[in-house]
């Protein structure tokens, strides 16, 4: 069409105009949506961190805890041990110590020479909880007064109070610092502080913690929408197609965002439950199984618990895992089960949970009114992790056992709490250790704990099961011991439901209610 020269500008314009609107539309909804994103990825960060920090401090209060309870007060070098096996086993403390109120220190679990001073740069003075330097290290010290006016100490290091997995890179990567309630940083890192950049166009979240009053800030630099871009794809058509591509990009959450990832495989189930069967070594009987839960990938790969279950825990998604492996071993198992009341199954429930009401709501809820009866079930609470609170937690096991459930506590021998734990928790079963297992005939101090254990049990009317049996050997050193129950490499490891259901039905045959009903080969004549 032939028009004069103005009105095919006018044309143009109009075009581009009209085309343009939509775009500037979509780009504005574009931008909206990545700063969305970023707000998210910032106010995760924050919150991780401030959970973070609390279970790290609240480890060093419990060791301070025990100490106090063991009447740990002095110096004396034959405590010294006690010192030293208490700031092992607890895991987020460096060293635990004694110093003046001035802040010399008078004994300590790493041996640092006594008189040597903590500095504590712009020091608040309050020796409950002040940030401390040694040479270039920083810890956050928490301190509790003894009666003879000293200071039992714990430090636990500021590196330790920064999220395991700060999202690095990219887009959305987030500058994280701690500071503690005056102000003062304790640790800083994840990405580069993006406040030193010369664009200064920020997002930023802070959260507190309730409990020591740290303060945790994000920082990323705010993500501009591609404007530039966008502008570019309005003169060419085709672009378009690339903006609509990266909004849908966006609006997935990041793959490698491990949280992202966990929360995705959560709800596709890919945590699935794994069966270690638990045998009876005077009998050679199938006792039960514990659950072991591995997540298994799109892909087909099998990823074992230590490798996620920490992030399941910090994020709090552990305890919807644990529902839900709950619903689907009871759904597995149901109908091997119904017919072999005499079989038991264990789940291992993280602390957080054990302190909670709603963990005998749950439980009643998944085996409630099925074929697996609530007599069968197992719960495994862990001495590995401090206790979250030992009320509740009292509680909540007094609640399962009236539901007819038993109680075990997991991995006795390794915790900070020991037998003091085992008794005033009321447990029906003490699982010992695979380290003492191990070092069963070697070692004469393995041997007597586990004697000590056993005569602990048999007075308090409590099984106790080996964990990690892996030779005969252990077998024979468990018998003479008097030890019945096992659970190891030797018979069996965590099996996938169909071989170990099929192993149920190769070894264990069903119970039967008439004679008539039995089995042809165990009929009589
Ligand atoms: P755990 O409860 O102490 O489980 C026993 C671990 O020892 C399992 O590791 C098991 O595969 C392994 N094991 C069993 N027999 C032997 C043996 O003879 N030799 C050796 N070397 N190892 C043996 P796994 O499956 O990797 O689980 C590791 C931990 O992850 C568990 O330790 C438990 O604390 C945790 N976990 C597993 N499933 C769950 C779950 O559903 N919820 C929670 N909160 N934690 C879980
Ligand atoms: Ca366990
Ligand atoms: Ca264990």
């Amino acid at each position: 069409v032939a028009l004069p020269g103005w009105k095919k500008l006018v044309a143009i314009a109009i075009g581009i105009l009209l085309g343009g609107l939509p775009l500037i539309g979509f780009n504005f909804w574009l931008g909206t949506l990545i700063r969305r994103q970023g707000l998210d990825d910032i106010s995760i960060s924050v919150a991780r961190s401030v959970d973070i920090a609390d279970v790290r401090l609240d480890q060093a209060e419990r060791a301070l805890d025990i100490l106090e309870i063991r009447g740990f007060t002095s110096c004396a070098p034959e405590r010294m041990d006690l010192l030293r096996q208490v700031a092992l086993t607890a895991t987020s403390v460096k060293d635990l110590l004694i110093i003046t109120a001035d802040g010399d220190i008078l004994c300590s679990s790493l041996d640092v020479a006594p008189g040597r001073h903590l500095s504590v740069p712009g020091g608040n003075g309050d020796p409950t909880l002040d940030l401390v330097q040694i040479g270039t290290l920083r810890f956050v010290r928490i301190g509790r007064r003894l009666p003879s006016g000293q200071w039992l100490a714990a430090l636990v290091s500021a590196d330790l109070l920064l999220p395991l997995t700060a999202s690095q890179g990219g887009p959305f990567a987030t500058w994280v610092s701690v500071t503690m309630p005056d102000g003062r940083t304790i640790v800083e890192g994840g990405a580069q502080n993006p406040a030193t950049s010369a664009t200064a166009d920020l997002l930023t979240a802070t959260a507190r913690s309730n409990r020591y009053g740290l303060s945790v800030t994000a920082l990323m630099p705010k993500p501009s929408g591609g404007v530039v871009w966008l502008i570019g794809s309005a003169v060419n058509g085709a672009a378009v197609i690339g903006v609509l591509l990266l909004g849908w990009i966006m609006t997935r959450r990041r793959p490698n965002h491990p949280l992202a990832d966990i929360e995705r495989a959560l709800a596709a189930d890919e945590f699935i439950p794994y069966y270690q069967p638990i045998v009876d070594i005077s009998s050679a009987r199938l006792l039960g199984a514990e659950v072991l839960v591995r997540w298994r990938k799109p892909d087909g790969t099998i990823v074992p618990p230590g490798a996620f279950v920490p992030l399941l825990e910090q994020s709090g998604l552990i305890l919807d895992m644990t529902r839900k492996l709950m619903r689907r071993v009871r759904d597995e198992i149901s109908t091997a089960y119904g017919t072999r009341p005499h079989l038991s199954v264990s789940f291992n429930i993280t602390a957080q949970h054990f302190a909670r009401e709603t963990l005998v709501e749950e439980v009643q809820q998944a085996f409630g009114q099925g074929s697996v009866r609530l007599s069968q079930v197992v719960l495994e609470l862990t001495e590995r992790q401090p206790l979250q609170n030992m009320t509740a937690t009292r509680r909540v096991i007094a609640a399962l056992q009236g539901l007819g459930c038993r109680v075990a506590l997991d991995d006795v021998g390794t915790g900070h709490s020991g037998l003091s734990s085992i008794l005033k928790l009321g447990v029906d079963i003490i699982k010992i250790d695979k380290l003492f297992i191990d070092s069963l005939g070697n070692e004469q101090n393995s041997a007597t704990i586990i004697e000590t254990l056993v005569d602990l049990a048999r007075n308090m009317r409590m099984n106790v099961i080996a964990e990690g049996v892996e030779d005969f050997q252990q077998v024979a050193e468990l018998r003479a011991r008097g030890i019945s129950s096992a659970q190891g490499y030797l018979f069996a490891p965590p099996l996938p439901s169909q071989s170990f259901l099929a192993l149920l039905e190769a070894i264990d045959l069903p119970e039967q209610t008439g004679g008539d009903k039995l089995h042809p080969l165990l009929r009589a004549g």
